[in-house]
C-alpha cells in the first residue's frame, strides 16, 4: 500500500467514456495524448478497463441509453477515483441541455472532482485538468491509507492487534 501511494501518481491509467458527444471533445483528448501536446509525459495510459483506471474522462452529456454504463463503469473503478467532466456538455448538458433523449451535465448520476470547461475544449485545458486530477487523487490515496497506517502503528499484545484502541484513533481522527 506504502508504493501505491509513492507511485500512483506517476502512472495513473484513464478510462475515456463518451456519453453522448458530437466527437469534437473526444478528439481533442486524442490530440492531448499525441506526441505534439504529449499527455503521456505524466505517466498516463488510455485503458479500455475500468478495473485498471484511476482517472475518468468523460465527454458529452448523459443521454437516457448512455446513463446506466456510465454508472457501471464508475462502479466497476477501484478506489481511490477521479472523474473528469470534459467539455461544456458533460459539465451541464451544454448545446444538448434540454433536448427530450438528454439528461444534462455527468454530476447527476456521478460525482465529478474536476470541471473542464470549452465547446470544444483544448488540449491545454485537458492537460490542466488531468493534472488537478493527479493532486486529487494523491489526496484520495492518502486518505484511503490513514486507518491502515493506524492499524500498522497499533500495540500487539501476545499477536494480537488492539483492534480498540485503533478504532478510538480513527474517531480521533473524524
Ligand atoms: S462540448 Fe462541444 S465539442 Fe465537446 S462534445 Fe459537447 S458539443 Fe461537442
Amino acid at each position: 500500500m506504502f508504493n501505491l501511494k509513492k507511485y500512483r501518481k506517476k502512472s495513473p491509467w484513464i478510462l475515456h467514456y463518451n456519453a453522448g458527444s458530437c466527437n469534437g471533445c473526444d478528439i481533442e483528448i486524442l490530440a492531448s495524448l499525441s506526441p505534439k501536446y504529449d499527455l503521456e509525459r505524466f505517466g498516463v495510459i488510455n485503458t479500455g478497463n475500468p478495473k485498471q483506471s484511476d482517472i475518468f474522462l468523460v465527454t458529452g452529456p448523459v443521454t437516457f441509453r448512455s446513463r446506466e454504463r456510465i454508472v457501471e463503469l464508475y462502479t466497476q473503478m477501484p478506489e481511490p477515483k477521479v472523474v473528469i467532466a470534459v467539455g461544456s456538455c458533460s459539465c451541464t448538458g451544454g448545446v444538448f441541455r434540454g433536448m427530450d433523449n438528454v439528461e444534462d451535465g455527468i454530476d447527476k448520476y456521478i460525482p465529478v472532482d474536476v470541471y473542464i470547461a470549452g465547446c470544444a475544449t483544448s488540449p491545454e485545458l485537458i492537460i490542466d485538468g488531468v493534472v488537478q486530477a493527479l493532486d486529487i487523487l494523491e489526496q484520495k490515496t492518502k486518505e484511503m491509507e490513514k486507518p491502515l497506517r493506524l492499524f500498522r502503528d497499533a500495540k500487539e499484545e501476545e499477536g494480537i492487534v488492539n483492534r480498540r484502541d485503533c478504532a478510538m484513533k480513527i474517531e480521533d481522527i473524524k
